[in-house]
């Protein structure tokens, strides 16, 4: 039996309830799921402040009751976007349709022929990374914009504690 496989990616810094509407729908869809956790080789960064094991684990976590099989695998960025979408490939098992809005991404994958569905945004204007981000390092609550999984996983890595240390200067 051929397996329909979905392909996600994202930079998951952090993982946060928009996300995990958009797999909820993905499952419906298909027989697994590929996520992709993208700039890997990025951490403690203001913009990119957790490594891809901790992302992984925010997802794997989050992601329990799923009820559809997936694999969580991160990829490094390669300065190169016109072998990008080979190379993600490369990394992934094989998949049929990839799920995304971004841009790039789109124009990537269908230069690539890739089959590309853009989902839907989920109460953009709030889950986003960027907000969440903004919200730790002010001290603002942003705990209600992300599964109760990635509350745990942050909480036990210090993460607002790493976020405003790094952004301070010397
Ligand atoms: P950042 O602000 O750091 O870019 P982000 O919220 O855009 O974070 P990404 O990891 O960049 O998160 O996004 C991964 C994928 O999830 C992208 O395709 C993005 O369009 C999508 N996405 C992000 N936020 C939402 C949302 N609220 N609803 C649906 N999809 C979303
Ligand atoms: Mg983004």
């Amino acid at each position: 039996m051929n397996m329909k496989r979905g392909f996600y990616i994202g930079r998951f810094q952090p993982y946060h309830n928009g996300h995990q509407s958009v797999l909820e729908h993905i499952a419906g869809e298909v027989d697994e799921i590929i996520i992709g956790v993208g700039s890997a080789q990025l951490s403690h960064h203001p913009d990119n402040p957790f490594t891809a094991g901790e992302r992984v684990l925010m997802i794997t976590r989050s992601l329990s009751l799923l009820g559809c099989p997936f694999y969580v695998i991160p990829i490094e960025d390669i300065q190169r976007n016109a072998l990008w979408a080979a190379h993600v490939r490369s990394m992934c098992p094989p998949f049929d349709t990839c799920y995304s809005s971004n841009p790039l991404v789109v124009r990537l994958f269908t230069e690539a022929g890739v089959d590309v569905q853009s989902p839907a945004m989920y109460e953009r204007e709030i889950l986003s990374g960027t907000e969440i981000r903004r919200r730790m390092l002010s001290g603002e609550p942003w705990e209600n914009l992300v599964p109760p999984a990635v509350v745990q996983v942050l909480k036990e890595i210090d993460a607002t504690g790493r976020m405003q240390q790094i952004s301070r200067n010397d």
